[in-house]
This record gives structure tokens, C-alpha cells and sequence, in this order.
């Protein structure tokens, strides 16, 4: 499996107590807990040739995983339109935390992603959905002691499965795990992983995200688009009188 684990890399930069949560980056601690002798992980930042997203690159890969917060309006029509056409034609999307307004997790799900947020709450996460394989190995409910709250209303069309719920001591609730398809094209948006809380060294998170990028892996790799196309009878069909 080729994951490609892409961050816009700012807050780790021009934040000093971000940097010591994730001296790598957050892209570097998500390619560390990924990476295995099957799983190959690479990472890309804003700050690279062509925001790091070339053609080749997604061409060959499985599954992306996006956080981006400060720079989601510097990310081009033109990659946009790029990711869109490789998630549609079967690669997966792992969108994390503020990412559900990025340009490109708006575009997929064409509604404004707006929701209720305020710094440093505790949360409690529910696990909704146990069957689901996003929920292999993941206890029925977990606590963050500190992470950004976000709350309902969540702008979003209706999941296609609601995985994980989130409740804050302030009394809000969250749909924390959804998931969608997208064309042939798999996505999960998961809610924690505010930058100044280390969510990503949490145990249970790292599963999840696990868990994530091998449920929107492609079946067998296989990149398979729904093409439009005047199609032949397969029986000779019914003759035009
Ligand atoms: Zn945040």
C-alpha cells in the first residue's frame, strides 16, 4: 500500500510549542505510525514544487491523508481539480481536523463544512459503528484531555456511515468519524488532531488512522473510474423498429 501523507507544514514552523509536539511535523508523526514493511509513506508539504502534489505521485497513490488549516486558499484550482479526478477515479481520502474546510474536502461534499469550534475542551469519544472496520481494535469509548472543540451543526451531506461520535465537557457533540464515497473513491473525515495537542502520539488515534488508510485503500490497488460511455448490447439487444 502507498499512502501519501500531505501538510500544509505551517503551524510546525512558525509556532514553537507546535514543534515540540511534532518536531518532524505532523506529516513526519503520521508517517512514522504508518509506516510498516508493507505500507510505503510519503510525505509531501505546501512549501514544494507544485504544493507537492504531482501527477506521478498520485498516480501511484493508495491513499492520501490531508491536514491543513492556515493555507487551505493558497491550494491551486488546478491541484484541486486534480485531487477530485484521482479521489473520483478510486484513490482514497483521509481528511483530519481542519481539513473539512480545505478546498478540496468542500468540493467533494459541495456544502460549506461550517461548524461550532472554540480551543482546549476535553473530549470524549464514542465509537458508533463497532462492526465497521475503521473501528477494528478501538474501544467503545476513549478521552482526549485536551483538544479543539468542534460542534453540531456540521455542514455536511448526511455520512454514508457515522463511525465515531464526539461529546465535549462544554456540552457539544460531534460527528467526529464519516465516511463517504466518492465515485470509486473512499473517504473518511475524522475530527481530532488540533495542532497544539499531541493527538497524533495517542495510541488509539494512531489505530484509527491505521484502520482508515487500509479500509480506503482501493480493492487490490485497482484504480477503476466510472466512465460514461455509449455502451454495446450484450445480447444483441432489442432492434430499433
Ligand atoms: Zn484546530
Amino acid at each position: 500500500m502507498k499512502i501519501l501523507v500531505w501538510n500544509e507544514n505551517i503551524h510546525e514552523r512558525e509556532q514553537p510549542d507546535v514543534a515540540a509536539i511534532y518536531p518532524k511535523g505532523i506529516h513526519g508523526c503520521i508517517a512514522d505510525f504508518l509506516s510498516t514493511e508493507s505500507v510505503i509513506v510519503t510525505t509531501a508539504t505546501l512549501d514544494m514544487p507544485n504544493q507537492g502534489l504531482s501527477e506521478e505521485l498520485l498516480a501511484e497513490t493508495d491513499v492520501l491523508v490531508w491536514w491543513g488549516h492556515h493555507a487551505h486558499d493558497a491550494i491551486t484550482d488546478e491541484n484541486v481539480e486534480t485531487l477530485c479526478r484521482h479521489i473520483n477515479g478510486g484513490m482514497g481520502l483521509v481528511a483530519l481536523h481542519s481539513a473539512h474546510h480545505s478546498r478540496l474536502f468542500r468540493r467533494l461534499m459541495g456544502t460549506s463544512c461550517n461548524l461550532k469550534w472554540r480551543h482546549g475542551d476535553r473530549e470524549r469519544i464514542w465509537c458508533a459503528l463497532p462492526s465497521h472496520p475503521i473501528a477494528r481494535g478501538v474501544p467503545e469509548h476513549f478521552e482526549l484531555p485536551r483538544e479543539e472543540m468542534y460542534g453540531e451543526p456540521f455542514d455536511i451531506p448526511t455520512p454514508d456511515e457515522v463511525v465515531f461520535l464526539g461529546w465535549f465537557a462544554g456540552g457539544e457533540v460531534f460527528r467526529s468519524g464519516v465516511t463517504y464515497r466518492r465515485g470509486t473513491g473512499k473517504i473518511f473525515y475524522f475530527q481530532p488532531g488540533h495542532e497544539e495537542y499531541p493527538i497524533f502520539h495517542d495510541r488509539i488515534i494512531q489505530q484509527i488512522i491505521k484502520n482508515a488508510v487500509e479500509w480506503a485503500c482501493p480493492i487490490q490497488h485497482e484504480r477503476k473510474a466510472v466512465i460514461c460511455e455509449n455502451a454495446q448490447p450484450l445480447e444483441g439487444g432489442i432492434p430499433l423498429a
